[in-house]
């Protein structure tokens, strides 16, 4: 068994770390207070091929293995807590359904304008009322001739307000259940669409969640994922399109720890009390040793998950343990890093407390830790004979 990242898995982190050093953290604070979209820097995300990891050539993207996908989302999420969402909602939400379950017809339109980053993408699941209760989802898809006309609204969909392209799930058939939702992809000029205002969040203020409005919205037959197949088959596809999510999620908690870590260890050899750096003090010292543990751990499970989702499409488990585990090391992770920092940790003139916000998040999107670990449980009791 070999731990070592490739040389081409090298030159990836490499090459995403200094984008994130030079481009993106500069930028994150500034991000965050303005809420401007940031559409310079995914263009140039898009050129690097950091936007769209895995969307093969023919599509305009890399065509890189989930592992690279996790190694970019982990140095982004370093730089900008942000953009790593951003990325997440666009790469993970809008292309890889399009790219798992898409027509060639579909694949051809659709991605080309993804992975140039001439269009933004959005995933619009969640509804005011089905937020982990994902099946139960009211927006409604009525046939009518070769059209579907959607009715309904969504909430807290990540890039909602400046994406081109969404994939949005909807109830084609109220009594069939979990067969019942089918996926469309949307394009965001369709009369009868539009957004609501953006959500006043926490943290990853430099990212964007809104409600989306469906009125009398007609879409045509071939616009359900993955053509007329496709129907009554929105539900299944979420929850794969949410597997291999939940691992971004993971890499992105891996990323802002990393950040917290790094600056909690650079100040603890600057800040001196007692007449000695704190990096001294036995009690730093633990908590130092505690981060670094859970961190390693965290990355490890995360390039597990990444390698078993490139090994066998159902890494169901893998991914769920990965985002549970990450996103509750992050938040440790940034909680003892700002305490290192003491009182001026809790200041904006230092980026701990933006950590400690961004992390927040991690436990609660797609998916809620809650619902990781009856995912986890369920496997678990499945597989362990
Ligand atoms: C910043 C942000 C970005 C988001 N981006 C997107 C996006 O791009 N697209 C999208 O579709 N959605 C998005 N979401 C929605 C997100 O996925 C949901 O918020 C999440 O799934 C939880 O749903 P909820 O908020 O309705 O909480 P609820 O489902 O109401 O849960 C409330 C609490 O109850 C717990 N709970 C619920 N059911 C159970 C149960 N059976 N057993 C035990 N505990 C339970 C939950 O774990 C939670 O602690 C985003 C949300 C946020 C905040």
């Amino acid at each position: 068994m070999d731990f070592a990242l490739s040389e081409d898995h090298q030159m990836i982190r490499d090459m995403a770390r200094e984008f994130a050093d030079e481009v993106l953290a500069p930028q994150a604070a500034e991000l965050e207070k303005t809420r401007e979209f940031p559409e310079e820097t995914l263009k140039k995300m898009a050129e690097l091929g950091l936007l769209t990891p895995p969307v093969p050539e023919e599509y305009g993207g890399p065509g890189l293995d989930t592992l690279a996908y996790a190694i970019i989302g982990e140095e982004v999420a370093r730089g900008c807590g942000s953009t790593a969402t951003i990325l997440g909602a666009h790469c993970s939400l809008c292309c890889m359904p399009i790219l798992t379950f898409g027509t060639d017809e579909q694949k051809k339109k659709y991605l080309p304008q993804l992975t140039s980053a001439e269009k933004i993408g959005a995933f619009g699941l969640t509804e005011p009322s089905a937020g982990s209760d994902a099946a139960g989802i009211r927006t409604k898809a009525v046939k009518d001739g070769d059209y579907y006309v959607i009715n309904g609204h969504k909430q807290w969909i990540t890039n909602g307000h400046y994406a081109g392209i969404f994939v949005i799930l909807a109830n084609t058939n109220p009594k069939a259940g979990l067969r019942g939702i089918t996926a469309f992809i949307l394009d965001r000029d369709t009369p009868g669409f539009s957004t609501g205002k953006i959500e006043e969040t926490m943290g990853i203020r430099g990212s964007a969640q809104t409600e989306l409005h469906f009125e009398d919205v007609r879409l045509h037959k071939d616009q359900i994922l993955g053509g007329e197949r496709g129907l009554g088959r929105g539900f299944l596809m979420a929850m794969r399109v949410l597997d291999s999510g939940r691992i971004g999620v993971a890499a992105a908690s891996v990323g802002i720890a990393q950040a917290a870590l790094e600056a909690a260890v650079k100040y603890s050899k600057e800040r001196e009390q007692f007449g000695s750096a704190l990096k001294g003090f036995q009690a730093i010292q633990f908590m130092i040793a505690d981060m670094s543990t859970e961190l390693r751990a965290a990355r490890l499970m995360t390039h597990y998950a990444a390698w078993a989702k490139d090994n066998n499409p159902k890494c169901t488990l893998e991914a769920a343990q990965a985002k549970l585990y990450a996103s509750e090391v992050v938040g440790r992770v940034t909680d003892l890093a700002l305490q290192i920092h003491g009182g001026y940790g809790y200041t904006k003139d230092f980026p701990l407390e933006r950590y400690y916000r961004d992390a927040r998040i991690k436990r609660i999107y797609e998916g809620t830790n809650e619902i990781q670990r009856m995912v986890i449980a369920h496997e678990v009791l499945r597989r362990v004979r």
